[in-house]
């Protein structure tokens, strides 16, 4: 069998996530290792348009699985369907981005396959002709090496940490149909709607910029301020449990173990103590700026840079400095 790398490429609303792209990029970077071929499966409803264009990303063959019961996400139709793919191609590595859906999509596909799968990943490597996946465990405490004895070696890569390849605008990707035979019986489960939250603007998931505040807003009416320098530099607003807990923000925006993993450039947490919890959910960000009026708030032990003072002082100034600097 030959080690080719395939990679799910998960697209919403015919737009491929990032993550996808960042997933195919390096699939492309493996496969070359292996001295393999990397391809994509792309699956859902009138998606077939897109797929060439995982070719700029270094993907060779893009499996499309296009049907009308795959329109919205089910894990019963997009497990089928990408196990018909795994199936047909024999792949010795399958990748997925760690997003709700790879998370919801990978043990499925890994169990129906009968083998492993490595959640989360920060890294990949091959060693001796094997993925070596490296996720983090126990809150981000330990790095753990992976390695899976059966095939498909199967990972989901987290978002924001696997660079993008420089894409060749030039290279389209063979198209492949793969017909799943979806049969109605086949999804247990329908979308009946899908109701978006209001001011998601920016998934925090894929936000390369993130301000995210904790208990020591106060209230909910105070996180106007961290909207606003999110919005000067482009970003998103995440938050700490208690905050969610407090209900100043949805769970959606939680930063952390239970809720969102993010990795983005800069991550500014504003009076936010750094429990670990919370930092399983953001330490891998590039770079970490804490604001705290607390010096030994455990946030500053894992900040590249920390601002001891008043967050009510601080972040109205940051704000207006991001504001000046970007319009240079
Ligand atoms: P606090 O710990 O109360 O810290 C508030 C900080 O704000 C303090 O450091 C204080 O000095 C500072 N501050 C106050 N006022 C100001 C001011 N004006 N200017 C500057 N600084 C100020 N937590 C998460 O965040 N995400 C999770 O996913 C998560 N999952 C959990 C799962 C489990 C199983 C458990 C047990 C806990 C989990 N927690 C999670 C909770 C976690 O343990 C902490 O309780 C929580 O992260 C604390 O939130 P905080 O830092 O906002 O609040």
């Amino acid at each position: 069998m030959a080690d080719n790398v395939l990679v799910f490429a998960e697209q919403r609303e015919g737009k491929f996530r990032k993550v996808a792209l960042e997933a195919v990029s390096e699939g492309k970077r493996l496969a070359d290792r292996l001295g393999g071929e990397s391809s994509a499966a792309v699956i859902g409803s009138g998606v077939e348009g897109i797929a060439g264009s995982l070719g700029a990303y270094g993907a060779a063959k893009v499996y499309v699985v296009d049907d009308p019961a795959l329109e919205d996400y089910t894990s019963d139709g997009f497990a089928k369907a990408l196990c018909r793919i795994i199936k047909d191609t024999e792949p010795s590595i399958v990748l997925m981005g760690c997003t709700s859906t790879g998370r919801d999509l990978g043990p499925k596909v890994a169990a129906r396959m009968a083998t492993g799968l490595a959640a989360d990943c920060t890294a990949l490597d091959v060693k001796d002709g094997k993925l070596v996946a490296t996720r983090p465990m126990y809150a981000g405490k330990v790095l753990a090496e992976v390695v899976c004895d059966t095939t498909p070696q199967i990972a989901s890569v987290r978002p924001n940490v696997f660079s993008l390849a420089e894409p060749d605008e030039s290279v389209s990707a063979e198209i492949v149909k793969v017909d799943a035979e979806m049969s109605p019986d086949d999804l247990r489960t329908r979308v009946k709607e899908v109701i978006r939250a209001a001011g998601a603007t920016i998934d925090l998931t894929e936000a390369q910029i993130i301000v995210s505040g904790g208990r020591g807003m106060g209230g909910a009416e105070k996180f106007s301020i961290l909207e606003e320098l999110a919005e000067a530099l482009g970003g998103a607003v995440g938050a700490s449990r208690s905050a969610v807990d407090a209900g100043w923000r949805d769970h959606q925006f939680q930063v952390g173990q239970t809720g969102k993993t993010v990795s983005p450039v800069l991550y500014i947490a504003c009076g936010i103590s750094g429990a670990i919890q919370h930092l399983a959910g953001m330490k891998t960000s590039k770079v970490i700026v804490a604001v705290n009026k607390d010096p030994e708030a455990p946030i500053f032990k894992v900040a590249d840079y920390g601002i001891v003072a008043d967050l009510f002082d601080v972040v109205p100034i940051l704000t207006e400095e991001a504001k000046k600097l970007l319009a240079e």
